[in-house]
């Protein structure tokens, strides 16, 4: 498969999970997050996730506005 987001044929190493798109080694945008789990008793267990989107949804989840503000 080939990147969305390239002009020329590039092999994709990554599909977006948002949109879907496959996306090359430059193209693709790596999001760690900690996710923080505390269900039951003692202490929350951290764990580190990794989300993959293009370039396209990244820009879309950061022009979003931040949930209950309202202008
Ligand atoms: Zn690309
Ligand atoms: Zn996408």
């Amino acid at each position: 498969m080939n990147c969305y987001e390239c002009d020329e044929p590039t092999t994709a190493v990554a599909i977006c999970q948002q949109c879907g798109v496959a996306v090359c080694r430059e193209h693709v945008r790596l999001h760690a997050e900690e996710i923080s789990d505390s269900v039951g008793p003692g202490p929350a267990q951290r764990a580190s996730a990794r989300r993959v989107t293009c370039p396209v949804c990244e820009r879309a989840e950061h022009s979003k506005r931040p949930q209950g503000v309202s202008p």
